[in-house]
């Protein structure tokens, strides 16, 4: 789908394609040089994730392995609800990686807070957090990112595997909308 399609509610680009290429080149660079010679894991959350994680891990210089868990805190629409984890149990197997967690956008930080406690106890080397974007103003929780594609201001965004009740995830680029 390309931006002459789409609805006006959707005409404000957020992230070009062309600045996504960027990202994805740097956010590749710091994670293999971070990363060498150690055991990785890359695991998503999904379905937001899903494009991101697809570029971003095709440019790494590096063996490492691929998981997924699902979490949700958005039901329908744009405010958020109660968190919800599974297949949270397969992360057992990776006791002694290091492992990043990939998500789409960092925005009450309610999802990674809460994995933060849960992964603290289950004795992985390190865990980080690596979100392709970022919007600081809406943060009710301390939690951080170690890896940000790019910061936000508090807008309501699709594409590039963002959804607005399902529909939009399949846009190249990200657009607010209005
Ligand atoms: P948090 O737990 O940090 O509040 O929420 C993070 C999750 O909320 C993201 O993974 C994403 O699924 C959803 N989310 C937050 N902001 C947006 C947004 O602007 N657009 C979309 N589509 N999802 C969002
Ligand atoms: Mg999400």
């Amino acid at each position: 789908m390309d931006s002459n399609n789409l609805p006006d509610s959707l005409k404000k680009i957020i992230v070009s394609e062309e600045e996504i290429r960027g990202i994805i080149s740097r956010i590749a660079q710091e994670i293999t040089q971070d990363y060498s010679g150690k055991n990785l894991l890359i695991c998503g959350i999904l379905r937001g994730c899903f494009i991101f994680m697809a570029d971003l891990v095709r440019h790494l210089e590096l063996d490492v392995e691929i998981s997924f868990i699902k979490a949700s805190s958005y039901g329908s629409g744009k405010e958020p609800g109660e968190l919800k984890i599974v297949e949270f149990e397969t992360l057992d197997k990776y006791k002694d990686y290091y492992i990043i967690i990939v998500d789409d956008i960092l925005d009450t930080g309610n999802t990674f807070y809460y994995l933060e406690q849960e992964l603290k106890s289950k004795g992985f080397a390190g865990v980080d957090f690596c979100v392709f974007l970022d919007k600081p103003e809406r943060r009710q929780l301390p939690v951080s990112a170690k890896y940000t594609g790019k910061r936000i201001g508090n807008e309501f965004v699709v594409g590039y595997g963002l959804d607005f009740n399902e529909k939009y995830r399949n846009l190249p680029f990200v657009a607010a909308v209005e």
